[in-house]
C-alpha cells in the first residue's frame, strides 16, 4: 500500500497490469513518491482550476496530483494498457478523474476543458517539444492557462529557459520568453526513473505572461527560423531571404549583429517590421 492514498504500490500496479515500459512511447516511469509529491506541490494549488496531465502511465504523478487537492483532473494517455490502472485510481477518487485515451498532440485543452486550467506532466520526450509549442501557440494568449509544470530532458529545459547570451539560446527560448516566465525547478538523474533514460531530466515551471509585448507569432517564427538557422552568421546574411539589410534598417538593428546576441525585444522589433 502507498503512503499517500492507500492504493497499491506503483511497482505492484505495473506488475499486475503488465505495464513493461515501451521505448516508442517514451515510457520512463516515476515510482518515487517523494518526486511525484514534489512536482505536484510545485504545481499546486489546484482548488480553482482543472488540471490536465499528459501521459499518466501507471498513475504515479496522477495520484500525487489528486492527493495534493486536484478536484478536476483530466488525463490523456495513448497506451491503452494503462487504462485499467487509471480506472482503479478514478474509483478511489470518485468524480475527480477523467480519463481520455488518445494522442495528446490531437487534444486541444482549450476546446476540451472548461474554465481555468494548469498542465502538469512527466512528458514523453519524443513529443514534448511539439506539445509545448502547440500550447504556447494558442491565441488569444494565455486565455485560461494558469501554469505548466513539465518534465523535459535537461538539454530541452535549458533551451526553454535560455536568455540572450546563454549558449542554449535559440528559437524555443525566444518563443518561451515571449509568452511565459520559465524556470528550471530541479533536475533528476536517470536513476529517478524506471527504466532510466539515457539523459538527465529537469522539471520546468512556466507561468504565462498575461500582457506579452504584441507580436504576430508566425512572423516571429519566420525571423527566428532564419536568424538561428545560421546562428554564427551576421544578421544581414542570415536574414537575406526575408528582407536582409532593408528589414534590419526598418527595425533599427545593425546588420553585423548575430542571432545569439539579440534580445527578445529586438526579435519582436524585427517581427513587427516584416
Ligand atoms: N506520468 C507517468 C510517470 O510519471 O510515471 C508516465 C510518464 S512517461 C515519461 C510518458 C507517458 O506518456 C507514458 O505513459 C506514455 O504512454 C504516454 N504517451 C506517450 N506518447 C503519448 C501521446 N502522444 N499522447 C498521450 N500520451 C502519450
Amino acid at each position: 500500500m502507498s503512503a499517500i492514498d492507500g492504493l497499491p504500490k506503483l511497482s505492484d500496479v505495473i506488475a499486475t497490469h503488465g505495464l513493461d515500459a515501451k521505448k516508442a512511447l517514451g515510457q520512463n516511469f516515476l515510482l518515487d513518491l517523494n518526486i511525484t509529491q514534489k512536482i505536484a506541490k510545485n504545481a499546486a494549488p489546484f482548488d480553482k482550476c482543472t488540471v490536465l496531465e499528459i501521459g499518466p502511465g501507471p498513475g504515479g504523478l496522477t495520484r500525487a496530483l489528486l492527493a495534493n487537492g486536484a478536484q478536476k483532473l483530466v488525463v490523456v494517455e495513448r497506451d491503452e494498457r494503462c487504462l485499467p490502472a487509471l480506472q482503479e485510481i478514478a474509483a478511489h477518487y470518485p468524480d475527480r478523474l477523467t480519463i481520455i485515451e488518445g494522442d495528446a498532440l490531437e487534444f486541444n485543452p482549450y476546446e476540451e476543458i472548461e474554465g481555468d486550467f494548469k498542465i502538469v506532466a512527466n512528458l514523453p520526450y519524443n513529443v514534448a517539444t511539439p506539445l509545448l509549442t502547440n500550447w504556447l501557440g494558442h491565441e488569444p494568449w494565455p486565455e485560461r492557462l494558469l501554469s505548466m509544470t513539465l518534465m523535459f530532458q535537461k538539454e530541452v529545459a535549458e533551451r526553454i529557459c535560455a536568455k540572450v547570451g546563454d549558449k542554449h539560446y535559440g528559437r524555443l527560448g525566444v518563443l518561451c520568453s515571449l509568452r511565459t516566465e520559465a524556470q528550471i525547478l530541479f533536475n533528476l538523474s536517470p536513476q529517478a526513473f524506471t527504466p532510466p533514460p539515457k539523459v538527465t531530466s529537469s522539471v520546468v515551471h512556466l507561468v504565462p505572461k498575461t500582457t506579452p509585448i504584441p507580436c504576430e507569432l508566425s512572423k516571429l517564427e519566420t525571423i527566428t527560423k532564419s536568424a538561428f538557422g545560421q546562428r554564427r552568421k551576421m544578421l544581414r546574411q542570415s536574414l537575406k531571404p526575408i528582407g536582409g539589410a532593408e528589414l534590419l534598417e526598418k527595425a533599427g538593428i545593425e546588420g553585423d549583429r548575430r542571432a545569439e546576441n539579440l534580445s527578445l525585444e529586438e526579435f519582436i522589433m524585427l517581427a513587427n517590421s516584416l
